[in-house]
């Protein structure tokens, strides 16, 4: 890898720094749907970013719910409940740390979402049953 390789890595990781401090100067506004993904603005019009955060299915349980919105808080704001902070990579990949325990770490959120499809599916199967 050449230095002119490197240099623009790091432009572009301080460009996305640069951006997320501007979306971070505005509110959030939920400005549509991608698929069942809830698609945000962050910052002007202009130079603003776009996250795109899962919403919580219908049927979530309330304790899944609650997941998913602390997920799309910490994503809009920055950081989460649990302590965490965005971070950026020096090759522009954006990083949350979530404590083990933090309902918005990807692998209890899946368990969540997971319990509450087989809850789902067990209602359904007696449903038809009956
Ligand atoms: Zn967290």
């Amino acid at each position: 890898m050449g230095a002119g390789r490197a240099h623009r890595r790091a432009g572009g990781r301080a460009r996305i720094v640069a951006m997320l401090r501007a979306a971070a100067m505005t509110p959030p506004r939920l400005v549509g749907w991608v698929g069942e993904d809830e698609v945000w603005a962050g910052g002007p019009s202009r130079d603003g970013v776009l996250f795109v955060v899962p919403a919580a299915p219908s049927w979530a349980s309330p304790e899944l719910a609650a997941a998913f919105d602390r997920r799309r808080r910490a994503t809009l704001a920055g950081h989460c409940d649990c302590g965490a902070s965005r971070t950026i990579s020096p090759h522009g990949e954006v990083i949350f740390r979530h404590e083990d325990d933090c309902a918005a770490q990807d692998a209890m959120l899946l368990r969540l979402l997971q319990r509450d499809a087989r809850a789902r599916q067990g209602q359904n199967a007696s449903g038809r049953a009956s």
